[in-house]
Parts: C-alpha cells; structure tokens; sequence
C-alpha cells in the first residue's frame, strides 16, 4: 500500500499555556449531553432501506465469491474468487457491529436477526461482542480492566508474566502479530471461551450464539471437502483437500483477524492517547473525544469497511448509523478539533505507534518500551486539586 507522507498527527490547538489553564479546562470538560449537541436531527436517523441495502451490498459479494469457490475450474478462479468472499467479511462484520448497536435499522428485532448473520463470517457470537464490545469497551474506553481491547501492561504486570508469554506479549505488539493478539486474546480466549456474565440467561445466549458459529465453521468445511467442483485441481485428493481447506477456510479467517487486530489496535492506541488505571481520573469527553483516533485510510479502503475509521463519532454517540457517521464526525472535528486526534494513515506512523506504545506507566501516564523505558513525554498529570488534566505542552 503505498500511502504518501503527511504529518502523522492533527497537532492540539493551544487551549491554554499553564497548568491552571489546564486545570480550568478540566472543570469545563463537557458534558455528554454537550458533546452531543454537536450532531444535527439527522444524525440518528435510522433507515431499514438503508441499512437492509448495505447488508445485501455487502453479502452479495460473500455469496458470490462462495459459489464461485465452489463452482468455478481451477486454483486460480479458486483463489480469485475465495478473494472476494474474504473481502466481504469486513464489510458484513461492520454492518453486524451497527445492527448489535441497534443502529443500522429502525428495527431492534431486524438489527437482531441482521446482526447475528452478518457476524457469521467472521465467526463472532452476536451476544459476546454485545457484552465485550457495547457494554465493556464503549462504556469504559481505555480503561484498564474494564476496556480489554489493546489494554497495555504495566512493566510490573509484564515482568511477572513468564518468559513464553513475555515473548508472546512482545510478538503481539509488530505489524503482523497484532492479528495473532486479536485471534487469541480476543477471539478464542474471550469472544469463544472465557468471557461470562452474572445473568445465566445471558451466559445461555453466549454459547447459543458460540454454537451458531462452530456450526457455521463445520458447514464451510463440509461444503469445501464435499461440494466443491475439483476440475482442473491435480490428481492428489488429500493435497487438494488441504489446499482447498487453505483458500476456503483457513487464510480467510487469518486475513480477516489480521485485519481486525490492525483496525482495533489504531483506534485506541497512539503514543498521544493515554490510558487510565482508575476509573475515577476517566471522563466521558478524556474517553469517548481524547481516546479515540481517526485514523484516515484510502477511499477505496475506507469504503469497504463502511466508514467505521469515523470512529470519534462513533464513540461520541454509538446509535449513529454508520451511514450517518461522515457527517456527525465533520462536526466533531469542528467543535473539538484540538482534542481529537487525527491520523492519517502512514507506514512510518503505524510502525512508530508500534514501537512506542508497548508498555503503559499508569502512575506517571506514558508509553513505555518493553525495557521500561520511556517513549512519550507524559500525557496527563494531576493539578492542584488532583485531578488529571493533559499537560500545556502537550496540547500545542
Ligand atoms: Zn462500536
């Protein structure tokens, strides 16, 4: 992907050159309720034509390039067409993630319905990114041990984590093992395996929809080993078994959670975004404005995954449909444009986010690398009264 080299970072707008002007920043932090007055009447209108039309624009793809798998002669119309389908699952789970916040249509039952099939691609259960995503993540948004997603370690917790792990913890964090974080950490360990609620109603529709998947896993293997067309494959059933179940199943799903882990990742982590340990330093605004990068990718890019790099507006106010979301996120930008970090998508920048955003000092507020030592200038500390506030040379 060739990108040109622009500024990584929207630079802050000065909004005050002291720490008592910090301070009084902190005390007119805005509200919810003002931070989403920003956004007109037609931000939350909610369209089941058009949310039903994005949903078939999107399947239609996954559909096609799965009868074109199965059909089609020959590895190369295989793997063209097993393309397509792998392109559509990012697109489906985006429109998977709008219905499970009730946002794609007017319709809770619809969204319902919509939701659980969009997600079916991409192997998620409905109900667990319910709990993990809604609840955990947009509630608490980098805060540690509420937020799971790309939760940073102290150097504490990394050095009492054992040598393997360590090593597994240092692979997560390169350009290509942040698919491996998002496939272990949060897909099988906590989407497939371990993630659980007090409500025994809600644990049953977590394995209800965990079964849904598997059931969906084995029906794409069973069509790849039985229905599919093997014209022009070679002579050696087991090799092309295998390498059909490659193209089919297996590096669709690795693409796909590679994607996810790379997505997930920029969103939230950037050596400008902190982090916090204690709930009660956390605001609405240092969350939902501060924690959130807009990262720009190509049009092309930005298109496929159905404008969810808006991604501020969709932390401001997650019942925006993402048809809306373009929109809601300009006027944020023009209200907050100092506060909310903009990214341009950059090679250099992804690999500079990777490099210093390792560990997290949750006392002191900066990344650390793996040795614990600092990265970042320190992104908040407490003012007189003991709040924290960013400091006045980071903001510009
Ligand atoms: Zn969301």
């Amino acid at each position: 992907m060739t990108v040109e080299m622009t500024p990584e970072v929207t630079p802050p707008s000065p909004q005050g050159d002291s720490p008592v002007a910090a301070a009084a920043e902190v005390a007119a932090v805005p509200s919810v309720k003002e931070v989403r007055s920003n956004f007109d009447e037609h931000a939350h209108r909610k369209s089941t034509f058009k949310g039903l039309l994005l949903f078939a624009i999107s399947l239609l793809p996954f559909v096609l390039g799965y009868w074109g798998f199965v059909e089609l002669h020959g590895w190369w119309l295989k793997i063209a067409a097993a393309a397509v389908f792998t392109g559509a699952i990012p697109a489906l789970f985006i429109i998977g993630h709008d219905a499970c916040h009730q946002a794609l249509t007017p319709h809770s039952w619809l969204n319902k319905i919509v939701g659980r099939i969009a997600m079916l691609p991409g192997c998620h259960a409905y109900a667990v990114w319910d709990y993990g995503h809604n609840s955990l993540h947009h509630g608490w948004t980098n805060v540690r041990s509420k937020d799971l997603v790309w939760t940073p370690l102290s150097k504490e917790e990394y050095d009492r984590l054992s040598p393997a792990y360590r090593l597994v913890h240092r692979l997560y964090r390169t350009w290509w093992g942040v698919g491996a974080y998002y496939a272990i950490e949060m897909w099988i360990k906590f989407g497939m395996t371990q993630a659980k609620v007090k409500n025994a109603k809600t644990n049953r529709l977590f394995w209800a929809d965990r079964l849904s998947v598997v059931l969906f896993v084995i029906a794409q293997i069973a069509v790849v080993l039985f229905a599919t067309d093997r014209t022009g494959l070679g002579s050696n059933s087991l090799a092309v078994s295998a390498g059909l179940l490659a193209i089919g199943v297996i590096i669709p799903q690795v693409l796909w959670n590679w994607l996810m882990g790379f997505v997930v990742f920029q969103h939230h982590t950037h050596p400008t975004v902190p982090w916090y340990g204690d709930e009660q330093d956390w605001t609405f605004y240092a969350g939902q404005i501060q924690s959130v990068v807009h990262v720009e990718l190509p049009r092309p890019i930005e298109l496929i995954l159905h404008n969810i790099m808006e991604h501020t507006a969709h932390h401001v106010d997650p019942r925006i449909p993402l048809y809306n979301l373009e929109d809601a996120q300009k006027k944020l930008e023009e209200a907050y444009g100092g506060d909310i970090v903009v990214v341009p998508w950059t090679l250099r920048g992804y690999f500079d986010t990777l490099r210093k955003c390792r560990l997290y000092d949750y006392a002191n507020h900066q990344w650390l690398d793996f040795d614990g030592i600092a990265t970042t200038p320190r992104l908040l500390q407490r003012d007189d009264a003991g709040r924290l506030v960013r400091p006045a040379e980071t903001r510009g």
